[in-house]
């Protein structure tokens, strides 16, 4: 496992549109922890391919911090797909390690549906609120070359 430099504002990758995974190899799953330890590094809630340089549709997230003494609950998400979503919105002050400096509040859906695929390859349905619907959409976002300044 390592530590991978974060790629900040300005950094044109954070604009751009990431490729699915095909076959989760030891590359892959090598990416994806250091992804976690990249994240917990650095105190972030979530962290996606891109923003270590790896134009890959991976996210990884851990929103745990939300109770406290709680222990780690880290997810790795590959190919994550957004199903369907709550007309219901939510307004939440979000950042983000590629931009270290600015905060916003952001409106996102309350719920979301997301299909991905775990580390194993099994295929995955997850139904998110709150927190963890907003990390889900702000990284899945990522994958689009979305940054969570360009949102409402
Ligand atoms: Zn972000």
């Amino acid at each position: 496992m390592a530590i991978r430099q974060i790629r900040l504002k300005g950094d044109e990758i954070l604009t751009k549109k990431s490729k699915e995974v095909t076959v989760i190899d030891d590359k892959i799953k090598e990416l994806a922890s250091d992804m976690l330890e990249t994240m917990y590094k650095n105190d972030g809630i979530g962290l996606a391919a891109c923003q270590v340089g790896m134009l890959k549709r991976i996210i990884v997230y851990d929103y745990s911090y939300v109770e406290e003494n709680s222990p780690k609950k880290p997810v790795v998400m590959i190919n994550p797909v957004i199903k369907s979503r709550s007309k219901s919105m939510i307004v939440v002050e979000e950042g983000c390690l590629s931009f270290p400096d600015e905060f916003k509040e952001v409106k996102r859906h309350e719920k979301v549906t997301v299909e991905y695929m775990d580390l194993k390859g099994n295929k995955k349905v997850l139904h998110a609120k709150d927190i963890e619907a907003v990390v889900i959409q702000h990284e899945t976002d990522h994958l689009d070359g979305i940054v969570f300044l360009d949102r409402e």
